[in-house]
């Protein structure tokens, strides 16, 4: 059981801006309510010390999340699977998340969303649920199955814009949905991404105009950046707005491909995009009844990446090593933007008086050793 009261110093404590040496996060009940020199702890506070050369930040929030802990959520799009995907991620340092339902049929999205209605906010880990497809392009489907993919129908808007408890995300192609759709789920408080599109720089445009602000793994799976077709990704590049999905496994996206999205005007936002593997033990899964395997860090359905084998945690070292940033810079694209990107900046992504205690503890070579979900150990 953690106390009511309690705090946890480390040598290095960042909170989403700067880093503070040898400090303490006090925490009452599940909100932070201070960040104190180690010396002015109040006395008599229960103190858990992390080892010397230790790091203490906003735990990190991955918004696509296939599965973990051996569970696709396409298999089991059920209350427990959200509960079995979210505890599977925490052992790797993601204290919140988004498990993602790929294209599939409207019964399947039904379930989906009637799962997190079950939940009912009761595990905080889950914040929502992020609809990839199936509202996609059929020239830019990767994994998907192509004979799932569709326009949206009356009854689709409906589930996806009724109240539920929690963030939704949908990726859609802005190219295959009605005129208006894209105000309607943003007028209702939905966020939308562009992924698995050929939308012209144009179109894009377009869709941001209307509530569109993300970009769901920047790079795959859409229009290439031409010279005289910039198409979506420019138009991510140059908005200050945007916020950019990556895959920092060094396999989905070059390095120096990476580095360019760190040079936009706009976020970066490091997802895993992780499969059932994450978190499990098993080498294959079934994805629309064909096995994945497991092979080189890849997950392959005949021969296609299907998803990633990537946890947030790993992404973070990769950023420090293949594109040489700033650890400081890696843990904001894996927890103050996306927190920001979810319409959750003033309560997550950060250590500060009154942010929710969502925390991850690394030792000094950035391996995660403790978590804490709303001020839970
Ligand atoms: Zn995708």
């Amino acid at each position: 059981m953690t106390p009511i009261r309690h705090a946890v110093a480390a040598s290095c404590v960042f909170d989403g801006v700067r880093v503070h040496r040898h400090a303490a996060v006090v925490i009452d009940g599940t909100r932070v309510t201070a960040i104190v020199a180690r010396a002015e702890v109040p006395r008599g506070l229960a103190v858990h010390e992390l080892p010397d050369g230790g790091w203490l930040a906003p735990g990190l929030i991955d918004v696509q999340v296939n599965g973990g802990g051996d569970v696709l959520f396409n298999d089991a799009p059920t209350a427990e699977a959200l509960r079995t995907i979210a505890a599977a991620h925490r052992k790797l340092g993601t204290t919140a998340l988004l498990p993602t339902l790929i294209t599939d049929t409207e019964e399947k999205l039904a379930a989906a969303l009637a799962a997190l209605d079950r939940l009912g906010g009761t595990e905080p880990a889950v914040l929502g649920l992020h609809l990839e497809g199936p509202f996609l392009s059929p020239e830019k489907p990767g994994v998907h199955d192509r004979l799932l993919l569709r326009r949206p129908s009356e009854r689709d808007a409906a589930l996806i814009t009724a109240a539920h408890p929690g963030v939704v995300l949908v990726t859609l192609a802005p190219e295959m949905v009605p005129a208006d759709f894209i105000q309607r789920l943003a007028g209702a408080g939905v966020r939308v991404a562009l992924g698995h599109s050929m939308a012209t720089y144009d179109q894009t445009r377009a869709a941001m105009a209307q509530g569109l602000t993300g970009f769901t793994h920047l790079f795959n799976a859409m229009r290439p950046l031409r010279s005289r077709e910039p198409g979506p990704i420019a138009a991510a590049l140059e908005s200050p707005d945007a916020f950019y999905g990556l895959i920092a496994d060094g396999i989905h996206v070059a390095p120096a491909m990476l580095r360019l999205a760190m040079r936009g005007a706009g976020h970066p936002v490091l997802v895993s995009d992780a499969m059932p593997p994450v978190g499990g033990s098993k080498k294959t899964f079934k994805l629309y009844g064909e096995t994945v395997e497991l092979r080189d860090g890849r997950c392959l359905k005949s021969g296609t990446l299907a998803g990633s084998c990537l946890d947030l945690i790993t992404a973070v070292r990769n950023c420090m090593e293949m594109l040489g940033a700033p650890l400081t810079h890696a843990l904001q694209w894996a927890s103050t933007n996306p927190a920001e990107f979810l319409g959750l900046g003033s309560s997550l992504g950060k250590l500060a008086p009154g942010y929710r205690a969502d925390m991850v503890a690394l030792d000094r070579d950035l391996h995660v050793i403790a978590t804490w979900v709303a001020g839970a150990a």
